[in-house]
């Protein structure tokens, strides 16, 4: 056990800093490299907002080196060559070594994201979980045969499709990575990584990890940037096949554009503004903790946060009160504090931009019934205290649009119609959260409510062989188990005669 991280004390600040590298280069066929013109950007601690490290602004040039190495180790055969069982192997050793230094990744990632340090800790396990799951995958996943009488015997084999370029966003970044990198690995694929600009720092952990394991050079590159610079180009590449995006719907809509013009396979995890519906006949104190939970976890920068909460009219001011109380006795602090439940918000940018939809809230007419501004006792730093409106309708624009911070929407409804017509009143159609005793009413919402993912009685409970994925403008395609393989692998049908079957005999009979 190392001792817990606090940015209260300079000393202990020092330590924290002392772990990041001042410089932060690419990673481009086993080498760092700094990008080709020397372009260099700031990222920025978000408890005080003061630069941590330099990174390296990767532009096409690099963009295009990054895909060359992978593209050769793709031609090459020495990763997609490999049978699953090899790569299992090599995928299960990544998960040691991330295991190996769980502590320093969340302390890196804690650091930089500003995300509570018990939970950055927990985001490291999952990222280990991802390899070690994708490596039972494809040693278990077999492949179609579809056989015709005696005539024929038709089989399907996965072909990794070539190399993929993986962006991913800020919110947990070393897990959303891993929960790319993994599958794409086990399926064969070499890749460009794009981290986002606003956290890059634990991605430049991958390649220790990654050569610790084993994974040859070129396999896996890591390219940062700027989205529209570094991410456009990586969109734009004639040798890049595939696109695994994760992040804002708008961008998301920019991507799918640039992907066109060399028809690009897509998956797109995109945002959200997902309903929690809590039904008078629930277990009440139990959807109290996790829609708490749900909103303000991941700082409340989660893509399948249960934003918008849904309340049965005759429990709606019970819950309303309660929330509000729970909301306020949210632990906000230093990211590495053990104690701390709420971090800061990744970027002054967005602290403007959430506290915007607090005012927002208030001009538009909504209860303020928690937090709304930064809380006394931190001068400095994006932080937003836990923020919770009542009476919330759904014309009003704090519950159509995605905050992304800890800001909750609590809204009444009536009956059973109105919770749903609630629900989908939004254009997004990410995850669902539902709250009642009554099992047939729970699949019959379950199955009315316009989601990728609903859970019953539960807050978000991952099971990774299950698609995860959203509808409307939440995404396209789905992640997970064999979904994710899916993406990354081609089908190719391979269509055997195994009898004399009857061909046609065109111009046999001779000249007319
Ligand atoms: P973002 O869209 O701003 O950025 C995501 C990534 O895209 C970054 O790496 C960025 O550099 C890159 N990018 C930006 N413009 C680009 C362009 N023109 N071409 C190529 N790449 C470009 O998202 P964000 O602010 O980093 O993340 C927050 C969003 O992510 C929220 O909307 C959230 O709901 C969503 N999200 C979705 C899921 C999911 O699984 N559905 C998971 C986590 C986050």
């Amino acid at each position: 056990m190392t001792r817990p991280l606090d940015v209260r004390t300079e000393a202990e600040r020092a330590t924290r800093v002392a772990e990041v590298p001042s410089d932060v280069l690419h990673y481009v066929d086993g080498r760092f490299v700094p990008s080709a013109d020397g372009a260099t950007f700031e990222t920025i601690d978000p408890s005080t907002n003061t630069a941590l490290a330099t990174v390296a602004a990767g532009q096409a040039a690099d963009i295009a080196a990054a895909v060359a190495a992978a593209r050769r180790i793709f031609e090459d055969g020495r990763w997609p060559g490999l049978t699953g069982r090899e790569r299992a192997r090599v995928l299960n050793r990544v998960a040691d070594a991330i295991e190996a230094r769980d502590e320093r990744i969340a302390k890196l990632e804690s650091l930089d994201a500003g995300l509570p340090i018990t939970q950055a800790m927990g985001q490291a396990a999952r990222a280990a979980e991802n390899f070690r799951f994708f490596a039972d995958v494809i040693v278990t996943l077999g492949e179609d045969a579809f056989r015709v009488g005696d005539q024929q015997l038709n089989y399907v084999v996965r072909r990794p499709v070539g190399v993929a370029g993986l962006i991913t966003p800020w919110n947990t970044p070393f897990m959303l990575e891993t929960w790319k990198l993994a599958p794409c690995l086990a399926s064969g694929c070499p890749s460009v990584l794009k981290p986002a600009e606003w956290s890059p720092l634990t991605a430049n952990l991958l390649p220790e990890i990654l050569e610790e394991a084993g994974v040859p050079a070129g396999v896996v590159n890591v390219v940062h940037g700027i989205g529209e610079e570094a991410g456009a180009a990586l969109v734009e590449h004639p040798d890049v096949p595939l696109i695994s995006f994760t992040g804002e719907t708008v961008t998301g809509q920019t991507i799918m554009r640039a992907a066109a013009a060399s028809l690009k396979a897509l998956s797109m995890e995109l945002g959200g503004k997902s309903p929690v519906v809590v039904f008078a006949d629930c277990d009440v104190d139990r959807a109290l903790d996790a829609s708490v939970f749900g909103v303000f976890s991941l700082n409340g920068e989660r893509c399948t946060a249960g934003s918008r909460i849904l309340v049965e009219r005759p429990i709606y001011d019970d819950f309303v009160a309660a929330f509000a109380a729970r909301a306020a006795a949210i632990q906000i602090g230093p990211p590495g504090d053990p104690t701390t439940e709420l971090g800061p918000l990744i970027h002054r940018e967005h602290w403007d931009r959430v506290l915007s939809y607090v005012e927002l809230g208030v001009d538009e007419g909504a209860r303020l019934v928690a937090g709304g501004s930064r809380p006394d006792h931190l001068a400095e730093g994006n932080f937003v205290a836990a923020t919770a409106f009542a009476d919330v309708s759904s014309s009003m624009r704090i519950f159509q649009e995605e905050i992304f911070g800890p800001v909750a929407c609590l809204t009444p409804f009536e009956d059973e119609a109105d919770a749903i017509r609630l629900a989908n009143d939004v254009k997004y159609g990410l995850a669902a959260y539902i709250w009642t005793n009554e099992l047939r009413r729970a699949h019959r919402v379950a199955q009315a409510i316009e989601a990728g993912m609903v859970w019953i009685n539960s807050q978000n409970v991952r099971d990774l062989r299950t698609p995860f994925g959203g509808v409307k403008a939440s995404g396209l395609g789905r992640e997970g188990g064999r979904d994710s393989l899916d993406f990354y692998c081609e089908p190719q049908i391979v269509h055997v005669a195994t009898a004399e079957l009857p061909v046609p005999r065109l111009g046999a009979a001779g000249p007319p």
